[in-house]
Order: C-alpha cells, then structure tokens, then sequence
C-alpha cells in the first residue's frame, strides 16, 4: 500500500483546478505520459526548461529593444485596425520618456478598451522591440494596474510544452500541482545531506520550480542534484532489495562433473578462449556454491556468448536439473536452438523450443515433457514463463540480450520453480558500468573481452547518400563473386509503418536491379514469412537481404560479408555496432558501408567516426553514453533500461556511486526498512514508482 501521505501527489491530474479533460489531454502529451492518466505528480516533477526576467524596469528612453522589460505608462488613445486592411490594433502610449505601441493582431476590440482604458496608468511586461524607430510591444503578457504590479512575477518559470497548450496554461497547472505537494519525511543520510547543504526534498523541488538566474536550471544547481540524488537512491535501494532477497533467499549449490560438457567441447570445431575458459569457470565457481547465483555475462558482440551460456546449462543438467534460455525475439530463439542443437546432441540430452507460435497439441505436449523432466534445455522467447509453463525442476534460467526484457521481466523469471533457479544474464552489447549499475544494481559481472581467434576487422566507410550508385556498383560487383549483404533500411520517425515502407521501397529498387536475389525482413511480417526470409538468405537463394533494425540483435549468417546501413546518423552508435557486427563472422573480408544523408550533426558526424576509429564494444558504449546521454542509449524505451525524470548520468554519475553505496549501508542497517529513516525510504520507493521493490520486503 502506498502511504497516505503520497495520496495527494498520485491523484489525478484533472482534480487540480485548472485542468480540465482538454489542458489534461493536451499536457499528456506535452509531458510525453499519453495512454495513461495524468497526475498531479506528472506535472509537479515537471521542471522548467527556461525563464522570463521581468526585473528588467527600465524608462522607454533606455529600453533595449528585444529584451523583456516590465514598464509603466500612462495610455494615451486607441487606434483600432482599418477595416478590410490587414494591420493590428494599436494603443498609443508614454511614458513621459518616449512612446509606445501596444499592438495587438488578435483581441477584441471591448477586452482591449477594458484592459487599456485611455487616461489610465498601466503596468506592462514584455517583449520590446523596436519597429520603424518606433517601440513596440505585441500582446504583453500582463497588463495591470500599478497597484497589483505584486502580481507580476519578477521572474518566470517556463515549461517544455508543444504548441497546442499554452505555457501559461501549463505553468498554472504545475504550480497548481505543487501546492499539494506534502512536507514529507526526510529520507537522506542527514550527515550527507549537510555536506551538501540540499533542502528537504519538498523545499527542493518548489526551488526548482523557481529559478531565479539561467545557473538555477543548470544540472548541478543544488535542488536540481537533491532531486536527482533522491531519484537514484530510489533506484539503487529498490535494486539492493531486489538482489538482497532473491541471493538471500536459499539457493542451491549446482555441481557438475563434467561429463556432459567435455562431449559437447569435444564436438566444436574450435577450441575456447582464454576469456571463455574464465567466464565458463567464474560461472560455475558461483553455481556451485549455496546462494543463488544473479550473474551478468557481458561480452561484444561476436565474443562467443552463446558457448559459455552452454557450458553453464550443461551443468545443470548435470546437476540433475533443467535449464532455460530465453532470447527476446523468435528468430533469436529458433537461433540460439540451432546453434545448441549439435552441442546438445554431442552430450546426449533433450533440447526444446517454445514461442508464442507454437499452439494447440505441439504445444501440450511440449508442456507435458517439460514438466515430467523428459526436456533437459528449454529454449524459447519470453513465452517459456508464461503462467502454464511449469518446469520439472528448473535450476538455470539464460537470458539472453536482457536489455530488451524490463525489469518487471526478469523478476517473473527469478519467481518461477520451487526453488529458485540461478539466473545468468548475457547483454548483447557491453554497457558502460554507470548503466550497469542503474539497471541491474551491484550484479556479479562476467566479461568476455576480445574475439575469438581469425576473426578479420570489417572494414568500416562512411560515404554520403549521394553517392549510393557507387554503394550498388560496389554490391554488383561483390555479389558477382558470390557475396552475400544485409541492407538496413532507415528508422523513420520510431513508426514502424514508415520504416517498413521504407524498406519496401528499397527492396522494391534493389529487386530492379538485381532480380529475385534480393530478399526482405521486417518486425511487421509474420513469424512464418520471416523464417523463410532468413533461411533463404542463409542458404544462398537470396544475397542481399533487405531489413529493418530486426536483425539488429543477434542474428548469425556467417556467409554475409557487406552491411549497408542506409540514414546511418539515424542510429545510435551501440546500434551502429550492434549492425556491423553481423558480419565479419566469416572466412571472407567484410565491409560496412554507413550511408548517411546531408546536412550531418556535429554528433553524428562524432558517432560515425568513433564507428571507425574503434571496433571496441566496451569503448564504444563509453563513447554512446558520452555522445547521447544516458536517456538516449539502446534506443530508449525499449531498451528496458530505467529512465530518470531528474538524474543524467553523463552529470550525476558520482551520485550514482554514492547511491549504490547508501543503500548498501541501509540495508545491512536496517533490512526490512522498519526504523524511522526506513519509514521515510519506504515513502521515496513509492514516490519514485519503485514500490515493485517494497512487495519484495514483505515476501522476502
Ligand atoms: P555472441 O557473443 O554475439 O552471442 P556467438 O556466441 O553467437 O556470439 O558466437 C559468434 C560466433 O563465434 C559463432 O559462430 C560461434 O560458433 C563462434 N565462436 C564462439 N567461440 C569461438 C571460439 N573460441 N573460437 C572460434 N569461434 C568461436
Ligand atoms: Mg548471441
């Protein structure tokens, strides 16, 4: 239950007077929290992007045309529009000083006289400009009489908003909002929070609100950094419980013999890394001993993954139990059993697969085996947890390429089995340890650094679009020595229709030139079509294999040896790296090709050079969170990485590290958040929306 005292801040937005179902849907968007309802929440933790001074006071004589200045004059006469004549509304007025143009293009001509009676004295703020040699101000934005000059605010918070709600209408529903803001508890270290100096949490997001100088919106103003000290305590606390729990909760030692994986190493055609060999042993190092293990396999694309996932599955089954292996799409799924198959064939045990296509009777029975323990490895997407899946006795859980799965996912997984399972976590692409920790907390982490042996750079170009006859030129000749090439079409927009148009039509131009040859994947196609896709361009009947980002993650043709990325500046780098990496997996020398379109950013020209100057998965997700901020990184939303309304990691990454470490302490102070400082973090996990980690307190 959410503590009552957050009741106010989470009822809906609609309560707040202004905010009607219009300015509510309007601000929806504008806050980017459409499909669901809005809060007074929402719009409290809304934070000004800029500001207006109105300290400026000057005469008319001394006013700066194009400043905002606050003045006052006495109105002289009104000079309505000529009829039929396109020319505004205009009220003279001095100041004793010099003249001013009130002018208006719209506004009726009875609010105006009200406003603006002549013979009166006003207070006017605004933009002042200067038009024929003569000052003007277009629709002030107050007009008063100098007795209420009180209620022109001396400075103005202005809000990110879009050009259907009005900042004023979206600045009086924010400060609205933070009327019902509570006095809540507070929550930091109070030793830390001194060092700082920071407000109370309450008292620091109402200064936020308030800026007073262009430096108070600034990251690193003092309220700015509480807030988003706050948010990453919030973030690290909810981790450490979670991780607290599930390794506290009795795990199990799984021990293997061996016999099992020497057959299936006996069978590779290749022998292991060193980095393999150490990741393999760390794994089961942690699988053998009590507590369960929640480990994280990081290693680039390419590094041999998927070996080491094996090795660790084949000691659970000799551990007398099963394993699972979840990917995130059914192509990577049909994959990973492929690439298992002659492993699990060589050591003599049962392997399955489960997606969403499977159904009926296959299914059934595939469940039934699976339950009676007739299935030692179970391979599939997300639908190998769904609520009738029941495993024999699950000892390992894989999940592969986690950072498309959420949060939420991944404690479905660890809440599956009586006992529960080891879990091993492989990132298909390195992230940098600040997104490490945000995302998975203070995990044990594997690496796998380097390639496995014979493995040829790809040879990285980048060449405008304009040149993209030279791109099918080059591909012709290629293909005529039996090449084979991935051509990515470009993500337009996030929609996935105008992608997939885009891809069409350049499979449609690619199949003018080069015939039936030319193939085509993309998310939209059904999971049938897309199989036959891929194995068509796996065997060799198609050579070039048109996509959209689907291929993105994981895919393996080793044939392949020519990427082209077409709008590559529309990607992000780690996508850039993830693409390039689907070739150069095979005997011949590979080529990626980054078609981008003029004018380039400054940081997409940044991007595409980093692409050539390193091949480095780890160095590049360094240079990713550099270059985009955090927020940004593996394409955001999907990316299952948590997003923070205050927090920038590239800024707050010492914060960070300071959370990891408060939330430490307060666990090992204080576990089930039973003190008074408990209370009060109990109130910042359900304030910061990470009360899933709370239900974990009472079960665990
Ligand atoms: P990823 O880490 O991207 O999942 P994979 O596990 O798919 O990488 O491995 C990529 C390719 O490298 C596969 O074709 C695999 O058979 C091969 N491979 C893995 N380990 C080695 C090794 N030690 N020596 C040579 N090739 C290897
Ligand atoms: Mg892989």
């Amino acid at each position: 239950m959410r503590p009552a005292i957050l009741n106010p801040l989470f009822a809906e937005a609609r309560t707040l007077s202004g905010v009607g179902p219009k300015t509510e849907k309007l601000a929806s968007k504008a806050l980017g929290c459409e499909g669901r309802t809005l809060r007074v929440l929402d719009l409290a933790f809304h934070l000004p992007s800029g500001l207006i001074d109105r300290r400026y006071r000057p005469k008319l004589i001394a006013a700066e045309p194009g400043r905002v200045a606050t003045v006052i004059v006495n109105v002289l006469d009104h000079r309505p529009a000529p009829r039929g004549r396109k020319l505004p509304y205009r009220v003279l007025c001095t100041d004793d000083t010099a003249a001013l143009e009130v002018v208006f293009f719209t506004a009726h001509e009875d609010h105006i006289r009200n406003v603006l009676p002549p013979g009166s004295r006003r207070m006017l703020s605004g933009r002042i400009e200067s038009f024929n040699d003569r000052l003007q101000m277009a629709h002030p934005d107050y007009i008063v009489a100098p007795e209420d000059a009180a209620s022109i605010p001396e400075v103005e918070a202005v809000y990110r908003t879009t050009e259907a709600l009005s900042a004023r209408v979206l600045g009086k529903a924010v400060r609205n909002a933070l009327e019902r803001l509570p006095d809540m508890p507070e929550w930091q270290d109070a030793a830390y929070r001194t060092r700082h100096a920071w407000a109370g949490f309450a008292q620091a997001l109402r200064t936020a609100h308030a800026p007073q100088s262009e430096g108070d919106l600034s990251l690193e103003a003092g309220p700015r950094q509480r807030l988003a000290y706050d948010e990453l305590l919030a973030n690290q606390l909810a981790l450490a419980l979670i991780r607290d729990t599930t390794r506290g909760r009795p795990g199990r030692s799984l021990k293997g013999d061996g016999h099992l994986w020497a057959k299936a190493l006996a069978a590779l055609p290749f022998a292991l890394t060193e980095a393999q060999k150490t990741a393999i042993a760390e794994i089961q190092a942690d699988m053998a001993a009590p507590s369960r293990m929640v480990r994280l396999l990081q290693g680039d694309v390419g590094s041999g993954k998927t070996v080491v996932a094996m090795a660790a599955l084949l000691t659970a089954v000799e551990a007398g139990c099963q394993g699972a292996f979840m990917a995130p799409t059914e192509i990577l799924s049909r994959q990973h059993l492929s690439s298992l198959e002659p492993m699990a064939r060589a050591a003599g045990i049962r392997l399955a697969l489960l997606t969403g296509r499977e159904r009926g009777n296959p299914r059934a029975e595939t469940l039934a085996a699976l339950e009676a323990g007739d299935i030692d490895i179970f391979v599939g997407t997300h639908a190998i947890f769904s609520e009738d899946v029941h495993f024999h006795d699950l000892g390992l859980a894989v999940v592969d390429e986690q950072h498309r799965f959420g949060v939420h996912q991944r404690m479905q997984l660890q809440g599956k089995g009586e006992r529960p399972a080891d879990v091993l976590v492989m990132t298909a692409t390195p992230i940098p340890r600040t997104l490490q920790l945000t995302a998975y907390g203070d995990m044990d982490v594997s690496k796998l650094t380097g390639k496995p042996p014979g493995r040829k750079p790809v040879e990285t170009r980048v060449l405008p679009a304009s040149r993209l006859d030279e791109v099918v030129a080059a591909l012709k000749r290629a293909l005529a020595k039996g090449a084979r090439a991935y051509w990515v079409c470009p993500l337009v927009e996030e929609s996935e229709k105008s992608d997939l148009a885009a891809a069409e039509e350049r499979a449609a131009a690619l199949r003018a030139e080069f015939g039936p040859k030319v193939g085509l994947v993309h998310g939209r196609m059904k999971g049938p079509d897309r199989d036959a896709a891929m194995a068509a361009f796996k065997s060799g009947e198609t050579r070039i294999l048109v996509a959209t980002t689907v291929i993105e993650v994981g895919v393996d043709v080793p044939e392949a040896s020519i990427m082209v990325v077409e709008h590559a500046e529309r990607f992000g780098l780690a996508q850039l790296h993830q693409l390039r990496g689907r070739v150069g997996r095979g005997a011949a020398r590979s080529t990626c090709l980054l078609v981008y379109q003029v004018p380039l950013g400054e940081t997409a020209r940044e991007r595409l050079a980093a692409l050539r100057a390193t091949d480095d998965g780890f160095v590049i997700a360094e240079e990713d969170l550099r270059l985009r901020g955090p927020g940004e990184l593996l394409g955001t939303k999907q990316s299952g990485l948590p997003e923070f309304r205050f927090a920038d990691l590239s800024l707050h990454g010492e914060f960070l590290a300071a959370a990891r470490d408060d939330a430490k302490l307060i666990l090992s102070r204080d576990p089930g958040l039973k003190g008074p400082r408990g209370e009060a973090l109990r109130i910042l996990l359900y304030l910061f929306e990470r009360d899933e980690a709370v239900r974990y307190l009472r079960t665990g």
